[in-house]
């Protein structure tokens, strides 16, 4: 599955807890991330993550392009909600996609923690059905 990983700055410390904790599910996927998100992954785990640009620099919005084409099968985009964001549209269209094509969106690690299980158990298997791919067994 493809993966994406966003962190706000005061989000970031959660998202290198979750990634670290999470790390040998994770590592099964194909990952991606905003640009300094990824980076910090990468430093502190040893994932491999494709890069975006930084968020404010319209990272958010690569991974909508992805998301609009059906390539993102879950997103992990730990949000700050105290914090003024000067991409704040970025950050509210990424949201919009998810919900238009249906991609689970966990937008803080309480969500995370439910939707890492869903992936671990292989429960996003429908996934490749809305991508044209033939289902894997577990969908008989
Ligand atoms: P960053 O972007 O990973 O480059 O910090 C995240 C964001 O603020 O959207």
């Amino acid at each position: 599955m493809n993966i994406a990983l966003i962190a706000h700055d005061k989000k970031k410390d959660d998202m290198i807890r979750f990634t670290t904790a999470y790390q040998a599910i994770l590592q099964e996927h194909t990952l991606f991330a905003t640009g300094t998100t990824g980076q910090k992954i990468m430093d502190a785990t040893g994932l491999t993550v494709t890069r975006f640009q930084s968020g404010p620099l319209g990272g958010d919005q690569e991974i909508g392009a992805l998301i609009a084409n059906n390539k993102m099968d879950m997103v992990f985009f730990f949000r700050d909600p105290l914090t003024a964001q000067p991409h704040e549209p970025d950050v509210t269209a990424l949201i919009r996609l998810c919900d238009v094509y249906s991609v689970p969106l966990a937008t803080n690690m309480g969500t995370g923690e439910v939707l890492i299980r869903g992936l671990e158990r292989n429960d996003l298997s429908w996934r490749n059905i809305v991508r044209g791919e033939v289902p894997d067994n577990n969908m008989e």
